[in-house]
């Protein structure tokens, strides 16, 4: 889509092993992605372990906070030293089993951009909300919490990604039409921040993308790219997805 650099994240979640991060090592590395950016978000104790030349790596989640009493958490600051570059936020596993509101979302966003890390912002609707109709309105409000946060300079250095939650994990993808009409929505209400930020922001897709639905998704106008659950764990398929951006 237009002038932005296309960018495929893969998500492995609560996947992968030693012996897959040597895979993913030997496999990717042995790409020329061209144009396209490529991330795999860990768990972050594998961090470590990537000796990534084509690709880029970042974790899942970040804490909140900077440091301090909170038994079990990563900064943003600790990712960074690990190797990250990258961190998605607002995932909507997160939401839903961590009960993470709009504005933790925020708040992470902002501890990854000052550890130097690019936060990749989620947001999506549940099936009830896209039942109801109001499936716009509750995207852009998930985004504006973040931009209010931020302010429009801050936001500008973050990746936001679509990803509705009826699509996660289920096999059931958005239709083009369907991602185009949310990316563009988003897009627009950026727009009335500023039109430049507007202009260089990548919007992703995320919600069951495969190899075989991924040049069709991408190739709309406002979809820059793919958040990739479950096809990120194979070498071949995310290899696929990655050259159809
Ligand atoms: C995700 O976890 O962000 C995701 C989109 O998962 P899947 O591709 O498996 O639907």
């Amino acid at each position: 889509a237009t002038e932005r650099k296309s960018l495929v994240a893969g998500n492995w979640k609560l996947n992968g092993s030693s012996a897959l991060v040597n895979e993913m090592n030997q496999a990717l590395n042995a790409c020329d992605f061209k144009d396209t950016q490529v991330v795999v978000c860990v768990p972050s104790v594998y961090l470590g372990q990537f000796s990534a030349s084509s690709f880029d790596v970042g974790a899942q989640d970040v804490s909140s906070h900077e440091s301090g009493a909170y038994t079990g958490e990563v900064s943003a600051d600790m990712l960074a030293e690990c190797g990250a570059k990258w961190v998605i936020v607002g995932h909507s596993e997160r939401r839903t089993y961590h009960a993470e509101s709009n504005a933790v979302v925020a708040q992470k966003a902002q501890r990854a951009l000052e550890a130097g890390l690019i936060p990749i912002v989620c947001f999506g609707e549940e099936e009830s909300i896209r039942d109801s109709g109001d499936y716009v309105e509750h995207c852009v409000k998930q985004v504006a919490v973040v931009v209010e946060h931020l302010g429009i300079e801050r936001f500008a250095q973050c990746v936001l990604a679509y990803e509705p939650v009826w699509a996660i994990g289920t096999g059931k993808t958005a239709s083009p039409e369907q991602a185009q009409e949310v990316h563009q929505k988003v897009r627009e209400f950026i727009a009335q921040k500023s039109a430049e930020v507007a202009d260089g922001m990548r919007i992703l897709y995320g919600g069951s993308v495969k190899a075989d639905n991924a040049s069709e998704l991408f190739s709309q106008p406002d979809v820059d790219g793919g958040l990739i659950g479950g096809a990120s764990l194979k070498a071949d398929d995310f290899k696929a997805i990655c050259q159809s951006a």
